[in-house]
């Protein structure tokens, strides 16, 4: 189980966000919470590399279609809801959507990160759904998720979005 937390400044103070933290925070492990917390580590690794991040260089591209808890996740960790840093943009998928792209303001480059493989379709019975949580718990970050590069330009510097 991956339970190594993440570093990131708010101002200037450091924090150590746990899974336990947001577990804490949300009221429960799930399947959206395992998979937020990990992709925000994900984005947070690729785009700030041995720099640790400061939430405010956080935006946030997200669907719809992604599940709320996956957005407490992360609020918890980067307050970008809050904070004006998330964006939600709307959907006709029928299905959940365990896509984000981050953004990181300051060096205005951006990645999207998408879950790759045994993403449920839909909301499952519980027992289901612990072992998902599982699975993605016990993943390697690197085999959870297909990433490629995003551009940095367009919608990202809309004068709406705060930068
Ligand atoms: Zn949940």
């Amino acid at each position: 189980m991956d339970t190594e937390g993440i570093s990131i400044y708010d101002k200037t103070r450091l924090l150590e966000i746990t899974i336990d933290d947001i577990v804490k925070y949300h009221g429960g492990l799930c399947p959206g919470i395992a998979v937020g917390f990990k992709a925000t580590k994900f984005a947070a690794m690729s785009l700030w590399g041995d720099e640790i991040p400061k939430r405010d260089d956080f935006l946030i591209i997200i669907t719809n279609k992604l599940p709320k808890c996956a957005v407490d996740a992360l609020e918890f960790i980067t307050r970008a809801k809050t904070r004006g840093n998330l964006i939600i943009e709307n959907t006709d998928k029928e299905r959940m959507d365990w896509s984000f792209t981050f953004a990181r303001k300051s060096e205005k480059t951006a990645l999207n990160v998408k879950l790759r493989q045994n993403a449920p379709k839909q909301r499952l019975p519980k027992m289901d759904r612990d072992e998902f949580t599982g699975f993605v718990m016990r993943s390697k970050i690197g085999d959870l998720f297909d990433f490629e590069t995003a551009p940095y330009d367009g919608k990202n510097d809309e004068p709406n979005r705060p930068l």
